[in-house]
């Protein structure tokens, strides 16, 4: 590994939580594609052990109220984390509304030489939903019959954000034409697809597919994580400002490291007990699988992985911990609510009183 890198990692990174990366580094190094190249070509992002394209969905907007983070950003945060993770090869898809603005032209590159994972973002849009979504912010948009006219709607809106963007983003990432162009046209792989071709490595084969939403905020290793993922990996989210008093959902993982269940505060009757930013998995085991407007709240990431994976308990132990055996938070959901007494936005904070006494899921296998 050219020692530059390595400076680079140490000077930036937590050396507590080093163990992770040091996983990533090792695996990469011993390749054979990266033994053989020179110390500039190592400085590209990775290529062979098969596909290692990751395509990473985001629905985005133009928050027509001034609900936080704005745009903006949230989204640049979110391509400094990617840029800054160690050898990817990332294809952003960014799923707006039409008559949005498309977000992309704005937004900066990663550098070559300083980061070694590229990034390539495309702008898909996605026709407006026809239900909404509960307006949470509603009373911030300034906007006093949103919320009278939601209540005498006989048919309650479905209580999800971004369905049908992320279910655009997925028939993108099923779309071998597509995504071909588009990491031609991103000049992925250091551009050497064309190479990769000849070794029988065609990166827009069965790609790693992560629902990342703008507004959570992610270390860069977990783009790491998700590269070692064979068919589906899972680890832990941090809720900061919810879940109280645990502050975190994640797989709960055995002594021999398979997932026998999930920490959370929210059990209810689901399977997978994962938030979005919780999960990724390659194109072919999701199978046929879309999110569902009808999904009862909570439910949205359950069902769909029920419909990938199956309905059954013993079906999450084919799931692969990530973050080291799913002990460390690598990504984080901040949940921002209007406080209508207030009259301003906060992030959202529960602490129920006595605590629960355990929050480890009944299903547990
Ligand atoms: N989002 C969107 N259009 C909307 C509302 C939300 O594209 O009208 C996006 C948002 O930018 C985020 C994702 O959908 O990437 C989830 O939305 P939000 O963060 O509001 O939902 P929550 O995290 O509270 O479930
Ligand atoms: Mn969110």
């Amino acid at each position: 590994l050219p020692s530059g890198v390595a400076s680079q990692r140490s000077a930036t990174r937590n050396d507590e939580l080093e163990p992770i990366s040091a996983t990533t580094e090792a695996r990469t190094a011993s390749s054979k594609t990266m033994s053989a190249t020179s110390e500039a070509k190592a400085e590209t992002p990775h290529e062979g052990e098969g596909s290692h394209l990751l395509v990473v969905i985001t629905p985005t907007y133009a928050r027509p109220t001034n609900k936080p983070p704005p745009q903006a950003n949230a989204l640049l945060r979110m391509l400094n984390a990617m840029c800054q993770s160690s050898r990817q090869n990332i294809l952003w898809i960014m799923v707006i509304e039409f008559g949005d603005a498309d977000p992309a032209p704005k937004l900066p590159r990663c550098v070559p030489g300083r980061h070694t994972s590229t990034v390539h973002a495309v702008t898909i849009e996605v026709p407006a939903e026809k239900e909404k979504a509960p307006a949470r912010d509603a009373a911030a948009n300034g906007n006093a019959t949103e919320s009278s006219e939601t209540k005498t709607k006989k048919k309650k809106p479905p209580p999800h954000r971004g369905v049908a963007q992320r279910n655009a983003g997925l028939a993108f990432a099923r779309d071998r034409e597509r995504l071909r162009a588009a990491i031609d046209e991103g000049g992925l792989f250091g551009g050497n697809t064309a190479e990769l071709v000849e070794l029988a490595v065609r990166p827009w084969d069965d790609p790693l597919v992560y629902f990342g939403d703008d507004d959570n905020e992610y270390d860069p290793r977990v783009f790491e994580e998700i590269s070692k993922i064979s068919k589906v990996g899972v680890w832990p989210v941090g809720f900061p400002f919810a879940m109280a008093p645990t502050h975190v959902e994640a797989p709960a993982v055995n002594a021999s490291g398979s997932v026998v269940g999930f920490y959370s505060k929210f059990c209810d009757k689901r399977t997978y007990n994962v938030d979005m930013a919780g999960f990724a998995l390659r194109v072919s085991a999701a199978r046929t699988a879309t999110f569902s407007p009808r999904s009862k709240q909570g439910h949205l990431e359950d069902d769909f992985l029920r419909a990938a994976l199956g309905e059954d308990y013993l079906d999450r132990a084919a799931l692969e911990p990530l973050a080291d055996g799913a002990t460390q938070v690598l990504v984080w959901h901040l949940g921002w609510k209007f406080d209508r007494e207030k009259g301003k936005w906060k992030l959202m904070y529960e602490v129920r009183q006595p605590p629960d006494p355990a929050f480890v899921c009944k299903n547990t296998l």
